[in-house]
């Protein structure tokens, strides 16, 4: 069952996420501890992210859809996208997860356009110090 993976704009993600199923997932590596990043997005850093994946599968029970962005959203973040959903249609049980999803122009594109940013420094971010 092997999931395909389809791009959303930073306007799209806007609205998307005000439902509470759904889950940024932020694969920059340092950049994100100087850069910012999304209000409430958790953060796997790709050069680990296939060891932690099966802790993001923990993290985000309950959710049904992701979205994955790195910086520019071209590289990083498609290939983790790519690895998820492979991963997960290696998995017996399924974990919900309906819809996995690429941030299109990454984070520097959603920063670009004015769209809100946290720069807070909590693990997992809060949400709230935009
Ligand atoms: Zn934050």
């Amino acid at each position: 069952m092997a999931k395909s993976i389809s791009y959303v704009t930073g306007s799209q993600l806007l609205s998307l996420k005000r439902r509470p199923n759904i889950a940024v997932v932020d694969v920059r590596d340092d950049e994100r501890s100087y850069d910012g990043h999304i209000t409430g997005s958790l953060h796997y850093a790709s050069d680990t992210f296939s060891d932690k994946m099966p802790n993001l599968i923990q993290a985000v029970r309950g959710k049904d859809t992701l979205v994955f962005h790195c910086a520019l959203s071209q590289v990083r973040g498609p290939k983790c996208a790519r690895r998820l959903a492979d991963y997960l249609g290696e998995l017996k049980e399924d974990m919900g997860i309906k819809n996995i999803m690429v941030l299109e122009r990454g984070y520097n594109g959603w920063e670009a356009s004015g769209r809100p940013v946290c720069r807070c420094t909590n693990i997992p971010c809060q949400g709230d110090s935009a």
